[in-house]
């Protein structure tokens, strides 16, 4: 009996469908996280209701995806359209849940899947927020940093140690996590100092700072290094297509060119940092990791003849 219930959770499609569905149930969560938290609401009372008209949400209408993709982003009691965001998080979260559940949810690596999911879900909400408010919450920067290093202690397979670790592989990925909210959030601050100097004005906001000491905490400071130039090339590979249109279609709309994007508006960095990070500790970790190294050991060897 025992051994059956192990064979089920060693089947690749059983595992990935569980995943997806406990990410659709907590994005509907991480849903109510992102439109709360920045208006100062509780995220627990009152249960779901329509942000119009104030009517409670059923049930059936409550349903993460499905529900959405029924009603087609209509509410079902007034004319309020249902925002594409409630759809796109908890389909992200679905996708990236399964993601998560298949590549660690391997036998014994269970507390790497619950590290990953708490990573994974804090990124989804930071993400969110700025995206919509242009705010990184202390709550998730600093908060998430001190989460991650408690985590590095309590579960050091987080740093590439073994799941029963002694106390002193346990110091040493705290260590590491100590080091990586350090040296990545020293970098982006440099960083954005210098950048600063050089347009004359403030090229990153505290915020973004902080968040890299959250990333380093949960991936070291080699993820650090990594999120901040993934997140400066999404940045731009995303955004430059997005500002030529606009400054072309200016041109037809000229009077209503204050909510468009263009040359010298303010853009969250946060969702790109969030998104390297993503990328990072979901698939490039081993490779970019093994890069690094062995840059410095060239480096080093180098440098000792
Ligand atoms: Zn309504």
């Amino acid at each position: 009996m025992i051994e059956s219930t192990f064979e089920i959770f060693a089947d690749p499609v059983f595992i990935l469908i569980v995943g997806f569905f406990f990410g659709a149930i907590v994005g509907s969560f991480l849903n109510v996280c992102i439109s709360r938290i920045p208006l100062g609401k509780s995220i627990v009372m009152p249960s779901s209701s329509c942000p119009r008209c104030g009517d409670p949400v059923s049930w059936f209408h409550n349903i993460p995806i499905f529900s959405w993709l029924a009603l087609r982003g209509q509410a079902s009691c007034c004319d309020f359209k249902l925002p594409l965001r409630y759809l796109s998080v908890e389909l992200f979260t679905a996708l990236l849940f399964a993601f998560v559940f298949f590549k660690f949810g391997g036998v014994g690596e269970f507390d790497l899947v619950c590290t990953a999911l708490v990573f994974v879900s804090i990124l989804i909400v930071v993400i969110g927020i700025d995206f919509e408010t242009m705010t990184i919450p202390d709550r998730f920067s600093i908060g998430g940093a001190v989460a991650g290093l408690a985590l590095s202690f309590s579960f050091p397979s987080l740093h590439g140690f073994s799941a029963d670790a002694m106390l002193i592989e346990r110091m040493s990925a705290l260590f590491i996590s100590v080091t990586g909210v350090l040296v990545s959030s020293a970098s982006l601050y440099w960083i954005g100092a210098i950048a600063g100097r050089l347009i004359n004005k403030e090229a990153l906001g505290q915020g973004d700072v902080k968040l890299l000491g959250f990333v380093g905490a949960f991936c070291g400071w080699e993820g650090g290094v990594f999120v901040i130039f993934g997140g400066a090339f999404l940045g731009t590979i995303l955004l430059i297509p997005v500002m030529l249109f606009s400054k072309f279609s200016k041109v037809s709309h000229a009077n209503n060119q204050q909510n468009q994007l263009g040359w010298g508006m303010e853009i969250p960095f946060g969702p790109f940092l969030g998104m390297a990070a993503l990328i990072y500790f979901l698939g490039l970790r081993e490779f970019v990791d093994g890069w690094l190294k062995g840059i410095i050991s060239n480096f080093l060897f180098v440098f000792s003849q």
